[in-house]
């Protein structure tokens, strides 16, 4: 019998993503999603697949899943910045009682979980690249605060139910990822960059554009997470006590994005620098040696190919959300 998976987020960019690898690998999938961040239109080509369900749901709401489940992938939050901040009580408790019912579920039918976390649990970091063992330098009432703290206590959460019941538990701290299914108005660097470079506006680069991101390619991301979700314990160096870091470390300057962009796009636009939002992290890059370790894992898609693949989605007007 296939394996049946529970997705949270599953209609989001990341989310829709992996329940096209879940349905590749042979999974049963059932995706919840209460379309706050998450669009129809993700999955909408999923709908009369035989092995997926679409569950409308709030998971900040205990849920219950009919039948057997064998894991729990909880990616249901607003994720960038422009999101989080609009949403913030909501951000807060997707983060806290969502994964405290998502928990639930997986201890009640005995189900691996896995649990979307991410490289903001470091804040600003102080030091680069940031390993796991690194443990942050997070304001805790800035204005991103909400998703960061969210995803440190799921973490904390996570870990006490793998400590407490035992529960087969991974935690990914994933890095910036982008790719087609972002939203036109998510707000973020890439989205917003294609967007502007294809109508020819300014290209809006925040501060200086010194600041540094690490950009993976979707798919090398899900690549890593479907590895974390069917690794086996190790018994000394077990995924379940640890989490692993997984993202891109080709690092770039935001400023060299833009610039990058325009080329790819062969645009007419030009750069505009606009103030900086408060506590926007200055460095992010991963030390990704735990994921190659323990999971064989290392992203392959170059980012001139993976821009590449992303302009010809939003050249397409395939992106939902009016920028
Ligand atoms: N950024 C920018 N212009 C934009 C959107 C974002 O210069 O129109 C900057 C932002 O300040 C940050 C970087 O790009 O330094 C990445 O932002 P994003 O929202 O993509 O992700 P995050 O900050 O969560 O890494």
């Amino acid at each position: 019998m296939a394996a049946r998976a529970c997705i949270t987020g599953g209609a989001g960019f990341l989310g829709s993503h992996l329940c096209d690898r879940l349905l590749a690998e042979g999974f049963e999938v059932v995706c919840i999603d209460n379309l706050l961040t998450g669009t129809p239109q993700n999955v909408s080509h999923l709908l009369d697949h035989p092995r997926f369900t679409f569950v409308r749901g709030d998971v900040t709401k205990p849920l219950w899943v009919e039948g057997p489940v064998d894991y729990v992938l909880h990616f249901g939050s607003p994720a960038s910045p422009k999101d989080y901040v609009r949403y913030p009580i909501h951000t807060l408790k997707v983060g806290a009682l969502g994964t405290h019912h998502t928990l639930g579920l997986a201890k009640a039918k005995g189900a691996g979980y896995l649990l979307a976390s991410s490289s903001e649990v470091y804040g600003d970091p102080q030091i680069s690249p940031q390993p796991e063992t690194y443990w942050g330098h997070v304001n805790p009432v800035g204005v991103r605060s909400v998703y960061d703290e969210a995803k440190r206590f799921g973490e904390a959460l996570a870990t006490a139910y793998y400590h407490t019941h035992g529960l087969a538990v991974r935690i990914a701290r994933i890095f910036n990822t982008y790719g087609p299914r972002m939203r036109a108005d998510d707000g973020r660097a890439v989205p917003t960059f294609i967007g502007q470079a294809l109508a020819g506006e300014p290209l809006t680069v925040y501060g200086t554009g010194l600041q540094t991101r690490s950009l993976c390619y979707v798919t090398d991301t899900v690549d890593g997470l479907f590895r974390l979700l069917v690794s086996p314990d190790a018994a000394d160096d077990s995924p379940a006590s640890f989490p692993v870091n997984l993202g891109s470390v080709d690092e770039i300057t935001m400023r060299d994005l833009a610039e990058l962009i325009i080329r790819i796009t062969r645009s007419r636009s030009r750069i505009s620098y606009e103030p900086l939002p408060p506590d926007d992290p200055k460095v992010r890059r991963p030390d990704i040696s735990r994921a190659a370790r323990l999971l064989g894992w290392a992203p392959r898609v170059s980012l001139a190919d993976g821009l590449a693949m992303t302009i010809d989605y939003f050249r397409q007007g395939l992106a939902a959300g009016a920028r």
